[in-house]
This record gives structure tokens, C-alpha cells and sequence, in this order.
């Protein structure tokens, strides 16, 4: 039986480290969903498209994009996509163009496909209530936005990315706004989700509470 585990909440409360990591301990496949966002969103943005076009232009405009998922990498029309993905503006375009109908469901559909007949982990902000409903382990890591917003500076900073820590709270407390307050797969916790509060626990402990709950519910353990 396969084994899916979905990974949801906000900006900086430790998705991406930890559903990396699970996956690795665990063996199976992780899938970053945010990343998928990131690409539509620069690609829609440097196509001049602006985030309330009307879903025609924006169907058109991605009729000429192809992502594929391939060894862990991402490509966009056959092109490895690397970090330039990973700016704070990349994440605001994402989170801009996020809210259109056509861009979720353009995304949504390639997600499901990719997470269908496999073990999995899968990250991001709907994958427990839209992309996965039927995983076994949902989990809702939450953590206060100062605690999120200083993970990301010290994130950027190693990178050689240099931005204020005030800018990226805003930016931080911008995207949860637009992300909890949009018409279609908001941020939500799926009811059947379990939320952990990451702002004191170190990436060890969130991982070893998320493994018991993964040995009760996944048979392949
Ligand atoms: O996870 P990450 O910060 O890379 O996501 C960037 C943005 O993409 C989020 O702020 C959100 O607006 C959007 N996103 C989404 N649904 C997902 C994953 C990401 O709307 N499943």
C-alpha cells in the first residue's frame, strides 16, 4: 500500500526541510509544490501577463509551458529550473498568480497526476484538502510569522541574498493574508490534519513527532 503524507502551512514554518528530510528517512518520493508555483508565477510575470488577466490569456499563455518532474528536478519547457525560483519576489508572483482558477488547476491536475500510485511526500499550502485528500498522515505546521520570517532571512542570507528582515516580514505577513484569504484551495488545515507548532521545536523533534504518527497510519512501515 502506498504510503501519502501531506505537508501543509505557511511560509517558513518548516515545510520544505522537513517533508525533504521524511522523505529521505522514509525512502520514498517528495514533491514541492510551492517550487510549481514559483515557476508559473516568474514564468507568467516575465511573459508580461498580469495576475488579473482573464482566464483565457492566462489559458493561452500556459498552453506553451510544460513542466515535467524528473529525478528530483524540475523543468520548464525541457529547461532545468534552479534558483533563480527561489526570490522573494519569485514567491510573490507565486502567491499573486496562485489565486487564478486556471493556474491551480493547470497545477493541481499535474500534481495529482504525479502523486497518484506511489509512495510520496508532498508539500505545500492544499495538498491535504485538494491535491491528496486521501493521504494517510496530514500535517499543519504552524509557527508565529517573526519565527518564520527570521528563518527565511537567515535562508537568503546564506544564499548571499541580502533583504531586511522588516521587508520579508511584510512580505511574509502579505502572502499569509493572500494565501488564507483566497476564493479558491485557501490555506486551510484539512480537518483531519494534525497541527504542529514548529516556532519552538528544533527540525529533529518535528521530524520524530511526524514519524510516530507515519508508523500508525502507513502500513508499510
Ligand atoms: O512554499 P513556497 O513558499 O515556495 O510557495 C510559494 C507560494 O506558492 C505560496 O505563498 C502560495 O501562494 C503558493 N502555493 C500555493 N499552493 C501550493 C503551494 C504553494 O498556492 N500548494
Amino acid at each position: 500500500m502506498y504510503c501519502k503524507i501531506a505537508i501543509d502551512g505557511p511560509a517558513g514554518s518548516g515545510k520544505t526541510t522537513v517533508a525533504k528530510e521524511l522523505a529521505r528517512r522514509l525512502n520514498i518520493d517528495y514533491l514541492d509544490t510551492g517550487a510549481m508555483y514559483r515557476i508559473v508565477g516568474l514564468y507568467l510575470k516575465e511573459s508580461g501577463i498580469s495576475p488579473d488577466a482573464n482566464e483565457e490569456e492566462i489559458q493561452k499563455k500556459l498552453k506553451d509551458l510544460i513542466i515535467e518532474y524528473k529525478d528530483g528536478n524540475y523543468l520548464a519547457n525541457g529547461k532545468i529550473v534552479g534558483d533563480e525560483i527561489r526570490t522573494a519576489e519569485a514567491g510573490v508572483y507565486a502567491s499573486q498568480y496562485g489565486a487564478n482558477l486556471t493556474v491551480r488547476s493547470f497545477l493541481t491536475n499535474l500534481q495529482k497526476e504525479i502523486c497518484k500510485d506511489r509512495s510520496i511526500v508532498a508539500e505545500g499550502r492544499d495538498i491535504g484538502t485538494v491535491v491528496m485528500p486521501d493521504a494517510q498522515v496530514k500535517i499543519f505546521l504552524v509557527a508565529s510569522p517573526e519565527v518564520r520570517a527570521k528563518r527565511r532571512y537567515e535562508e537568503l542570507k546564506l544564499k548571499g541574498k541580502e533583504i531586511s528582515f522588516e521587508v520579508l516580514l511584510k512580505q511574509i505577513i502579505e502572502r499569509d493574508k493572500n494565501d488564507a484569504s483566497r476564493e479558491i484551495a485557501p490555506l486551510v488545515k484539512a480537518p483531519d490534519a494534525i497541527e504542529i507548532d514548529t516556532s519552538e521545536l528544533t527540525i529533529e523533534e518535528v521530524i520524530e513527532k511526524i514519524l510516530e504518527i507515519v508508523k500508525r497510519k502507513c502500513k508499510f512501515q
